[in-house]
């Protein structure tokens, strides 16, 4: 990731802001630029900001860059960002980042907003021999299940933490890996949500034998 003295923001204006559930948003802006899946964006609303990073969520090839955020109560930015309208401007860095989709059959495992990068990668082709593990606590909070479900059939495996409903696995995506009686050592885990999240997922796969190498991790902290 680059720092901060090193970022350019050029401002876009927001095209459309979506409120997806009590406190998730989906918001848009027209791009310019081309970046690869699973890169992601500094933010800043005012010059004085200090920048918060968010994941692309939309494909290579879609002409708008999505961003899926959740509201943090208390917190500093995003309710701001929630509180824009389209027309409103949006300070946006050049992409960054290392956490890379392949067309390789890797294993994605994400939990929340975590599921942004994978979308993207989704969407910019790289869906095949994939499955994906999602995690959240509600169903709406399953986000993108729909267009996951089209793209992966069978692969698509969300789990539900806190609901339980028939053909979604009752648990933490954490819970499903812990009672697979098999886990591929050989693929490639990508991992993306929260730091608590990722190193008990990461600390799962590495104690049944997947090296540690073949672990990707982005942390949202
Ligand atoms: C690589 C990456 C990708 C991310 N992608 C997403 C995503 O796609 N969707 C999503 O919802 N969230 C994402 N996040 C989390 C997001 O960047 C914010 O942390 C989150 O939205 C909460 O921001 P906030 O300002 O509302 O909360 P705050 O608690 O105010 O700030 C969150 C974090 O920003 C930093 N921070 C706050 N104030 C300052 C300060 N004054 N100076 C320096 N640093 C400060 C701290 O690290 C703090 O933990 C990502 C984070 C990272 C690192």
């Amino acid at each position: 990731m680059q720092i901060q003295s090193e970022l350019n923001f050029k401002p876009y204006p927001i095209s459309n802001i979506q409120h997806l559930n009590s406190n998730s948003y989906l918001l848009s802006f027209q791009r310019d630029f081309d970046f690869h899946a699973g890169q992601i964006l500094a933010l800043k609303i005012a010059d004085a900001d200090t920048p918060r990073y968010y994941s692309i969520a939309s494909g290579i090839n879609d002409p708008q860059i999505d961003i899926l955020f959740n509201v943090k109560p208390g917190s500093t930015f995003s309710p701001r960002l929630a509180g824009l309208v389209p027309g409103d401007l949006l300070q946006v860095s050049s992409p960054a980042g290392m956490f890379l989709g392949t067309a390789g059959p890797d294993i994605w495992i994400a939990a929340g907003t975590g599921i942004a990068p994978f979308r993207s990668m989704m969407r910019s082709g790289l869906s095949n021999g994939k499955i994906l593990l999602q995690g959240a606590s509600a169903p709406e909070s399953l986000y993108f299940a729909e267009e996951f479900r089209a793209a992966l059939g069978e692969a698509y495996v969300p789990c539900l933490s806190r609901h339980s409903q028939p053909g979604i696995f009752h648990g933490r995506v954490t819970d499903y890996l812990r009672q697979l009686d098999q886990i591929d050592t050989e693929k490639t885990h990508y991992l993306c949500g929260s730091a608590e999240m990722v190193v008990d997922t990461r600390d799962i796969l590495t104690e049944r034998g997947v090296p540690f190498g073949k672990v990707l991790a982005e942390v949202y902290f």
